[in-house]
């Protein structure tokens, strides 16, 4: 599949200090990724999702003054971060074949962050610049307090709050209590509207038509825009591109491709299951040909198309985000906090710096805003998948949040 110029001219601008430069998308046949060193198919001994990362040999330098005195997070590279996740559980209630093993172990309750600490956290991030906060898990509708944490973060700020969810618990009620509190809009992951492969895929005991409904519910108590997200797999649910992209149409929401990325807990990914954004915007322009959004924030992770055959101001969008064909790092603006309070400047960081022993050792929030400002300054330029000193992460997405 030979891509014309709209494809190189639909490439995504990064900019890494004043250089602004072009990254043309890239079918995934093109793209050399090498099998990331040590990544075994083994099985590994079960543990704490989080626990596998050894404390930091190093102490969290401080980050040089004027930055420090910029009231900002801001990074080596020159990003500044505005987008902060926060995962509020590793506990979810799938195991999705591409994020966690069967036997995960989740980390002891008392280890992960209260409700009160994620508030407040949350608080000093918005006077450091933060508009934006995603809840993420594991599967955030598990946990017992989500109304008290969004209710808490929309009375301690003004930031918009959104929520990732699988989708598999949701009812009216909650979704209404929810909006209530202050939830701004929902993202929901679907895979497969095939039940078995569904089954197979996120090993639970949902099915796609539970998910389709609370999207429904979920445009009904007016949680919007509702964005969908699905990670193909080659050989897997890479020939459902076109009827994923067509719930779009069906619902008038924005359908997400996202590339499959190695950030499971078996480190089984590899690059032959891996579809490229390209080759999945083929797949469905065979049958609904897309148009280029021209109104994609800069640094956002996905390039957004509409239908050409649907209005112009049709909500119903497909959007690829493609960290291996088309890394969009250098327009980074996202920072994550762990549910037991590590601060990961990258989605794929090996290191990763211990918010909560300030937290619960009487840090004032000047003290815990320069420990977010000095972890953000440590922030590697991007994740690197594509080159060969490529470190698999020790910690998995279930337990990062995405
Ligand atoms: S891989 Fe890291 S630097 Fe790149 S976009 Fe994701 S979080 Fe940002």
């Amino acid at each position: 599949m030979e891509l014309g110029d709209e494809a190189v001219g639909a490439g995504r601008l990064t900019e890494i200090g004043a250089e602004r430069v072009r990254t043309p998308m890239q079918d995934s046949r093109t793209v050399p990724v090498s099998r990331p060193a040590g990544a075994g198919g083994g099985f590994a001994l079960p543990q704490f999702a989080g626990q596998a990362l050894r404390p930091q040999d190093r102490a969290l330098a401080p980050a040089p003054e004027y930055v420090r005195a910029g009231r900002r997070m801001v990074d080596s590279h020159g990003r500044t971060i505005r987008d902060l996740r926060i995962s509020i559980t590793d506990r979810c209630n799938f195991r999705c074949v591409y994020c966690m093993e069967p036997d995960v172990r989740f980390a002891p309750p008392e280890t992960l962050l209260t409700v009160d600490e994620i508030v407040r956290v949350a608080a000093i991030a918005e006077s450091l610049g933060v508009r934006k906060i995603r809840l993420t898990g594991g599967e955030p509708t598990l946990h017992p307090r989500l109304a008290d944490i969004i209710t808490g973060l929309a009375g301690a700020t003004d930031v918009e709050v959104a929520l990732i969810t699988n989708a598999s618990l949701l009812s009216r009620d909650s979704l209404r209590a929810w909006k209530d509190a202050g939830l701004a809009r929902l993202t929901i992951s679907i895979d497969s509207l095939r039940p078995d492969r569904f089954a197979r895929l996120t090993r639970s005991t949902s099915s796609p038509a539970q998910v389709i409904e609370g999207v429904q519910m979920s445009l009904d108590e007016r949680l919007t825009p509702v964005k969908l997200n699905a990670v193909l797999i080659r050989g897997f649910n890479d020939d459902e591109a076109v009827e994923l992209a067509a719930l779009a149409r069906t619902f008038g929401v924005e359908m997400r491709f996202i590339e499959y990325m190695p950030l499971d807990s078996a480190h089984a990914w590899d690059s032959s299951k891996w579809v490229s954004a390209a080759e999945t915007r083929g797949a469905i322009e065979r049958v609904f040909p897309l148009i280029a959004c021209d109104d994609d924030e800069p640094s956002s992770t996905a390039r957004t198309f509409r239908f050409t055959d649907l209005p112009n101001d049709s909500p119903a969008r497909v959007g690829f985000i493609a960290p291996v064909s088309t890394p969009f790092c250098g327009a980074c603006s996202r920072l994550r906090i762990t549910a037991d309070g590590k601060v990961r400047p990258c989605l794929f960081s090996t290191t990763e710096w211990d918010l909560r022993s300030p937290l619960r050792s009487g840090a004032t929030d000047d003290e815990l805003a320069d420990f977010m400002i000095d972890a953000t300054w440590t922030k590697q330029p991007g994740h690197g998948i594509t080159s060969h000193g490529f470190v698999h992460p020790e910690r998995p997405m279930s337990a990062i949040g995405g």
